[in-house]
């Protein structure tokens, strides 16, 4: 996808910025992305203001809950970005689903806004979250949906949703470019992990400098390099899923595919990266994954904690091929729990309990296994 884009972008960036705006917009969310994303360290979001990353450009954060101007003073800078005259480079990054404000405004309300205009009689009117994205977007760098909510539309527009909520994707159409010639740029999660989104918006910064060359994306704008992997596969309890362990309820240390895991299709970091200060991550804790990154989320994942259709084939295979293979890893882990002295005095002198010896196939097994494993190469010690 990257490298389609690359061949579309005009030429290279001739100037490198000190500094580059962000706009925080909000539609439709619980606020968890912005408490994700102060939650960073890797880079951290002091890092991105004190501008203290090496050719990544300082950024002047615009945002409804962390401003400390309020008003039109802070809704001022908006303006101008809207009409393409703020004079500095801007990115916009949209947390929450757009609401269908024409459903509201059916009753004379709105669903989510920021600032006012006067209307004819001069009273103020909200000005709706979606109106700002769409007339910012023309003139931003990148446009950057990060969380569930903006990136698919997420809880929002599960089944029924009464807004017709829908993503930042859905609002722009799939045509929309950004001045740097992208797309939207999906950062999924709900919460996404706080690093995803700040290294995700480095990244955008040093293109934007010209320093780097376009990171690559996926065919639905994520990041390639923090989507591209099955939360599965980079599980600490995928070795249990191998070996046909699995866990029978809440609080059990093995598997979690048969109480309702979903790890093994969807995309997502959280087990490698942690939640916060590489620390936490579903699995990590004990929670089943229920796709929440994904854009299917929530309504193909649900009924959350039930175990998936797929899981009956996949994990009734690793249940018989995982019997076999724990057993036999189990043989040669008692033979690398020795020293080469115990075994020649056949006993091993442990003061904490009685270690058992091997019985005889167990022997004929591992000399067997030390052939084929010296079978090129001398064993340490021997005289050949
Ligand atoms: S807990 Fe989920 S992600 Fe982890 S190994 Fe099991 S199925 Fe895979
Ligand atoms: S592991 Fe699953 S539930 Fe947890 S953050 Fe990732 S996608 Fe969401």
């Amino acid at each position: 996808m990257t490298q389609d884009l690359a061949k579309q972008f005009q030429g290279p960036i001739s100037n490198v910025f000190d500094e580059v705006h962000a706009f925080w917009i909000a539609g439709g969310s619980c606020d968890g992305c912005s408490i994700a994303t102060v939650g960073a360290s890797s880079p951290s979001v002091e890092n991105l203001l004190n501008g203290t990353i090496p050719g990544a450009a300082k950024v002047i954060l615009h945002h409804p809950v962390l401003a400390v101007n309020a008003g039109e003073e802070f809704i001022k800078p908006f303006r101008l970005a809207a009409k393409g005259e703020l004079g500095a480079p801007f990115v916009v990054l949209c947390e929450g689903s757009i609401m269908d404000e024409s459903l509201a405004a059916e009753t004379g309300g709105y669903w989510s806004g920021l600032g006012a205009d006067e209307d004819e009689n001069g009273d103020p009117q909200p000005i709706p979250s979606s109106s700002w994205v769409t007339r910012m977007s023309e003139h931003a760098a990148a446009v950057i949906a990060v969380g569930t909510c903006a990136t698919w539309g997420g809880v929002p527009a599960a089944a029924n949703n009464p807004t017709n909520a829908a993503s930042v994707m859905d609002l722009l159409g799939e045509d929309y470019r950004s001045v740097l010639g992208l797309p939207v740029v999906n950062i999924p999660g709900c919460a996404p992990q706080g690093d995803n989104i700040t290294e995700t918006i480095v990244a955008v910064l040093m293109f934007l400098n010209g320093l780097t060359p376009l990171p690559e994306f996926d065919e639905l704008g994520r990041p390639s390099w923090l989507f591209d992997e099955t939360v599965h596969r980079g599980c600490t309890r995928a070795g249990f899923y191998e070996e046909g362990n699995f866990a029978d309820e809440h609080g059990d240390k093995e598997c979690l595919v048969e109480i309702g895991c979903w790890g093994p299709v969807v995309q997502c970091n959280i087990n490698k990266r942690g939640a916060i200060n590489n620390a936490g991550g579903c699995m990590n804790v004990g929670a089943p994954c229920i796709g929440c990154t994904m854009p299917g989320f929530p309504d193909s994942f649900a009924p959350f904690y039930k175990t998936a259709p797929g899981t009956m084939v996949s994990s009734n295979i690793s249940r018989v091929t995982g019997t076999v293979i724990r057993n036999l890893r189990e043989m040669t882990m008692t033979f690398h729990n020795r020293t080469d002295r115990w075994n020649k005095n056949g006993k091993v002198p442990s003061g904490w309990g009685h270690v058992k010896e091997p019985n005889l196939l167990k022997k004929v097994m591992h000399y067997t296994y030390e052939k084929m494993q010296f079978s090129d190469s001398p064993k340490p010690g021997s005289k050949k």
